[in-house]
C-alpha cells in the first residue's frame, strides 16, 4: 500500500472526495476499493489500479492468543515487524516500527544486530497499524493505543514518524487520541527538542537502561554521542515547557544494571514529579540473561523508598519472540492477506 500516491491520483477531485475516501479507508477499514460504495465505479477502478489496498504479511499468534506479531513485506521486498498486544481491560496496543533495522546497535537488542536498512515512509508506518485495525474490526474492536517501540529509532526518522502520527490522530480518520500515542527514543536529543515545539499531546518515553554513563555506553553506543546528563537536560526542558510526564524505560539485565547501587544511581536522577520509571523484563536475545523476579522486586523497592513512581512491564508474546526485532522464522507462520 502506498498512501503517498493519494494526492497524485486525486489531484482533480473535489476536497469532499478525500474525506469520503479517508472514511472508507480508516473508519470502515475496507481492504478492497470495490467496498467503497460512496465512490463512482470509475474512481474505484482507478484506485484499484493505482493504489491497491492489500497488505502482505505473515502473522504469528502467541499461545495465549494475547499477542500477535505481523511480519509485513514492503513494496521493495524489505520486511518489517509490528506487534498487537491485547490487554485484559480491552485496550489494544499496537507496537510500530519506524525503520527497517536500526543503526544504534544496542548490545541487548535483536534489531541492533540486524543493522540499518532504510527509513520507513509515513505510509508504511500507517500500513502497520491498518493491518491490525482491520483484524480487530472483524472482532468489533479497535486499536486504542500506539507505541513506537518496534524496530528502529523513531527520532532518526522524525518527519515520517510525525506525519504518521498526524494520520493516526486525524479526526476524519483513525482518530487515535494523541495521549494514546507514545514515542520511545534511545535519547536522540534533537528529536526531543523538536517534539517540544510540535504542540502535540503525545507521550515521550526514554530508553534509559542504566543511570551510570559507563554502563550505558556499553549497552547503548549512542550514549557516547548523547550522554545521560545531556538527555536529562533535554527532558527537563521538555517537561518544563509541555508539563507532560515522561516515562523512562529500564530493561532489567542480570548482573549488568540490576544491582542495588544501580537502583540508587537511578533514583538520584529520577527525582522529578514528571518522571516515571518502567521496569521491563528482558527478552533474552543471546547476549545477556534477564534479571530474576526477586532482583526486579528489590530494585523496585529501592526506587519506591526514594519516592520514585515505578511500573513494571511483564512479558508479552514470549513464544513468538515479540520483543524488538526478534523474528526467528522457525515458527509455523500463517500467510494472511488483509
Ligand atoms: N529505538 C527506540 C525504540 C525501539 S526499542 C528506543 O530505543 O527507545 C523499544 C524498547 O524495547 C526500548 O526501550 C528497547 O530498549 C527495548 N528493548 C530492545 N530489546 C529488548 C529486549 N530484548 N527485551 C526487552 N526490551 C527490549
Amino acid at each position: 500500500m502506498n498512501l503517498e500516491k493519494f494526492n497524485e491520483i486525486l489531484g482533480r477531485e473535489p476536497p469532499y472526495r478525500l474525506k469520503q475516501i479517508k472514511r472508507s479507508l480508516f473508519i470502515e477499514l475496507i481492504d478492497n476499493w470495490q467496498q467503497a460504495t460512496t465512490l463512482s465505479k470509475e474512481l474505484r477502478e482507478k484506485l484499484t489500479q493505482n493504489l491497491p489496498l492489500s497488505i502482505k504479511a505473515e502473522s504469528f499468534v502467541s499461545n495465549d492468543k494475547k499477542t500477535i506479531k505481523a511480519l509485513i513485506t514492503l513494496e521493495d521486498g524489505q520486511k518489517v515487524e509490528t506487534v498487537l498486544l491485547k490487554h485484559k481491560d480491552k485496550r489494544n496496543t499496537v507496537c510500530l516500527s519506524s525503520q527497517v533495522g536500526c543503526a544504534l546497535a544496542c548490545e541487548f537488542c535483536a534489531t541492533g544486530k540486524f543493522g540499518f536498512k532504510r527509513n520507513l515512509t509515513s505510509s508504511e508506518i500507517v500500513t502497520q497499524l491498518l493491518f491490525f485495525a482491520r483484524l480487530l474490526n472483524k472482532e468489533g474492536e479497535r486499536v486504542s493505543n500506539v507505541v513506537f517501540m518496534g524496530m528502529g529509532e523513531p527520532f532518526l526518522n522524525y518527519d515520517n514518524v510525525l506525519e504518521a502520527v498526524r494520520t493516526l490522530n486525524d479526526e476524519d480518520g483513525l482518530k487515535i487520541g494523541a495521549r494514546k500515542i507514545s514515542i520511545s527514543t534511545a535519547g536522540i536529543i534533537e528529536g526531543i527538542e523538536k517534539l517540544v515545539k510540535e504542540k502535540l499531546q503525545i507521550n515521550l518515553a526514554i530508553s534509559l537502561h542504566s543511570a551510570k554513563n559507563n554502563v550505558r555506553s556499553k549497552l547503548m553506543p549512542i550514549n557516547l554521542k548523547y550522554p545521560l546528563q545531556k538527555i536529562i537536560e533535554a527532558v527537563k526542558d521538555y517537561t518544563n515547557k509541555t508539563r507532560r510526564r515522561v516515562m523512562f524505560e529500564y530493561v532489567m539485565i542480570e548482573g549488568i544494571n540490576d544491582r542495588a547501587d544501580d537502583a540508587i544511581a537511578l533514583a538520584e536522577i529520577m527525582k522529578d514529579e514528571f518522571y516515571l520509571v518502567n521496569l521491563i523484563s528482558y527478552n533474552a536475545t543471546g547476549v545477556f540473561k534477564p534479571s530474576s523476579g526477586m532482583k526486579i522486586k528489590r530494585f523496585k523497592e529501592i526506587l519506591q523508598k526514594q519516592g520514585i513512581e515505578v511500573t513494571q512491564r511483564y512479558r508479552f508474546g514470549d513464544n513468538i519472540e515479540a520483543a524488538c526485532g526478534q523474528l526467528a522464522g522457525k515458527h509455523s507462520a500463517k500467510e494472511v492477506e488483509l
